[in-house]
């Protein structure tokens, strides 16, 4: 078995405990391990983009010591590509250079690495111009307005999936693709229609399914149900206890992805103002809040 099918074995095992319910924690210890112990060069990391999993697996679990361990091969890897790159221009230069191209080098490393965390954390990798472009424009209209979703996942993150989600179904960039994605700016930078982009940004609705949302389902409809739904969920528990919260999937964690919330409603100003929302994760504590 050639590495880069070592690595993918390892990565589908991988992916599978991140959809899941809860990380097997030993077990997610020793597929770290047995990845550690692979000599993984800079193409296997390209091809199978196993970084990406890893720091998901990251994101997903709460246990220190994985998470510990998947920092450390992220930041080994990281290293490692900036250093493979540098041996392949050290095997041009003879040793008389040595010194001087060392020093190059460095320099070179430091720039490297100053760029390369934003190739990581990332879901997904791509050096496409027009995918990047439309990225840059998505996140830009989920940021029409100064919105206060800390705790939620960042416009760039969500603006990513919501393209690889359309780039999936088109597999190429052309005239369809672009559409979708215009109709998706248009709409979620609607200052009347806020609502759109406050489920999207809260995780009611995702990114795989905004990407095919008709435009009427965006304008309103589906939103109001699920408005309605929310609301209805609230009224029904605000008899049974306002402490504990209630708990739903129709929200997802920013940090861990996860659709195990609590959230309680509260009316902070006036009675005719929307009510505020405060919501807790679960699985890993994260807290925000929404109106
Ligand atoms: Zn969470």
């Amino acid at each position: 078995m050639s590495v880069e099918e070592e690595v993918m074995r390892i990565q589908k095992k991988l992916t599978k405990m991140t959809s899941g319910d809860g990380t097997n924690q030993e077990q997610a210890l020793d597929l770290l391990r047995e990845l550690q112990k692979l000599n993984i060069d800079l193409e296997v990391l390209t091809k199978t983009r196993i970084g990406m999993t890893v720091n998901a697996l990251r994101k997903s679990t709460t246990d220190d010591e994985v998470i510990t361990l998947a920092k450390t091969l992220i930041k080994n890897w990281k290293k490692f590509l900036s250093g493979s790159n540098n041996k392949e221009s050290n095997s041009n230069s003879n040793s008389a250079n040595l010194n001087k191209s060392k020093k190059k080098e460095e320099k070179a490393k430091d720039e490297k690495e100053k760029k390369l965390p934003s190739q990581f954390p990332s879901s997904s990798n791509t050096t496409d111009a027009v995918r990047l472009k439309c990225r840059e424009m998505l996140a830009a209209a989920l940021r029409v307005e100064k919105e206060d979703f800390e705790g939620c996942a960042p416009p760039e993150e969500l603006a990513e999936e919501l393209e690889e989600a359309i780039f999936s179904e088109f597999k190429n960039t052309d005239m369809r693709y672009k559409n979708r994605v215009r109709s998706r700016i248009s709409n979620l930078k609607d200052t009347k229609n806020p609502t759109l982009r406050t489920n999207f940004r809260i995780g009611a609705i995702s990114a795989s399914r905004l990407a095919v949302m008709t435009a009427e389902e965006m304008a309103n409809d589906e939103i109001k149900q699920l408005r309605e739904r929310f609301r209805k969920e609230a009224i029904n528990d605000a008899q049974l206890a306002t402490v504990q919260g209630t708990k739903t999937d129709l929200l997802k964690c920013g940090k861990c992805k996860k659709r195990n919330c609590t959230y309680n409603q509260i009316q902070t100003r006036s009675a005719d103002e929307p009510m505020t929302t405060f919501v807790m994760c679960n699985e890993c504590g994260n807290r925000w809040k929404f109106c």
